[in-house]
């Protein structure tokens, strides 16, 4: 909950805040519940920015408030559009760090918009260092507020309507930073999008990834939490794993064969395996068949994305005669996986391709080089 500190002592950033503690700090203004609703509603469905702006409140209301809180939103730096249609976002925040969003649509045949899917960060920098991705050659520098977090999603969705005359209809916890590694904020964050006065999203529309932070997997299910759990396998032995996750030294799979099926004993849900395909490194039958493995831990899908290569890294995008022989091992295995093929590679916007480009220095890392 807020801090015990009496409100006079503070001004809290409204953002950083979760529901039930924008009511208790309502409550302690003397606030009912309805006004902290209002407050909320305002915050992250009328994407209000300042008190002024939410005119059910008094003025003397307003003046309160902002003599103990303030509102802080992020601002749009730059925006890319792909040749494909995916969009790229790159905000700075209040301290001048810089977090991507990315919008990424899928269109019927006809041209009309079908899907369309945030890939949302939840922190500046990453301090797990995959090999493969440039979020983690920056480094860790901070977590997101839940506000940053949703912020992204609520600019975004704004766009999307003017583009697409439609909603975004998907959200995944996939940008930069480990979700998981940030958990109070990523959970609140999901309790604002799914909130009715929030962005009113079903939780089966939000997917949040981690590489396996097995605590966390354990009181996601604890919570029995309806979002979406995706793992970011990317090797299906611990040898290799080990090669470009540093993470799987403390957390091997057998720690996360154990959470997840606790998982899914509790939810009942499946979860997404996410398997990066590089060439000639996790390509081979014999990792298809450590794969199909792991699929049998509990109901699972696997879904092959098609890397954009990052500069600097030794690993490289998979050939498509591979991925052709891989996903026939796979089938005679009778695991059925889909292929992502990663968009917006022209404007880096691709899996693991999210960092800046701008010089800065390194975050912390749990990577040996
Ligand atoms: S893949 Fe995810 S966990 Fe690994 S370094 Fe990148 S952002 Fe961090």
């Amino acid at each position: 909950m807020i801090s015990t500190e009496t409100i006079a002592d503070k001004k809290y950033d409204l953002k950083s805040l979760s529901k039930p503690q924008l009511t208790q700090l309502c409550g302690e203004l003397g606030l009912k519940k309805f006004r902290s609703d209002q407050i909320f509603q305002w915050l992250y469905q009328k994407g209000a920015t300042s008190f002024e702006e939410m005119t059910n409140l008094s003025k003397d209301l307003r003046e309160r408030l902002s003599s103990v809180a303030f509102i802080r939103s992020l601002q749009l730096h730059q925006k890319q559009t792909s040749r494909d249609g995916t969009t790229k976002y790159l905000y700075t925040l209040f301290d001048g760090n810089r977090v991507e969003a990315v919008l990424i649509p899928e269109f019927f045949p006809d041209g009309v918009a079908d899907r369309l899917t945030v890939c949302v960060s939840s922190q500046v920098g990453c301090v797990f260092g995959c090999s493969f991705c440039a979020t983690g050659k920056m480094g860790f520098f901070r977590n997101l507020t839940p506000g940053e977090i949703v912020d992204q999603i609520t600019t975004i969705n704004k766009d999307a309507f003017e583009r697409f005359g439609k909603k975004i209809t998907n959200i995944v916890y996939m940008g930069r930073g480990e979700p998981l590694h940030n958990f109070q904020s990523v959970m609140h964050s999901t309790d604002i999008l799914t909130d009715p006065l929030g962005m009113d999203l079903s939780p089966k529309r939000i997917t949040v990834s981690t590489v396996g932070l097995t605590k966390q997997i354990m009181q996601i299910a604890d919570e029995n939490r309806q979002f979406n759990l995706a793992i970011s396998l990317h090797a299906a032995s611990d040898e290799k794993r080990d090669k470009i996750m540093p993470i799987n030294d403390s957390l091997d799979l057998n720690a996360l064969k154990e959470s997840l099926q606790h998982y899914h004993q509790k939810t009942d849900k499946p979860v997404t395996f996410e398997y990066l395909l590089f060439d000639g490194f996790n390509d081979t039958a014999e990792d298809a068949r450590n794969l199909a493995a792991i699929t049998r831990w509990l109901p699972s899908k696997v879904n092959i994305i098609m890397y954009n290569n990052v500069m600097g890294v030794e690993l490289q995008r998979a050939r498509e005669e591979r991925l052709d022989a891989f996903l026939r091992h796979l089938s005679k295995e009778r695991v059925r996986a889909t292929v992502r093929r990663s968009r917006g590679d022209d404007i880096d916007a691709g899996c693991g391709q999210l960092a800046i480009r701008e010089n800065q220095p390194r975050g912390k890392t749990i990577a040996k080089n």
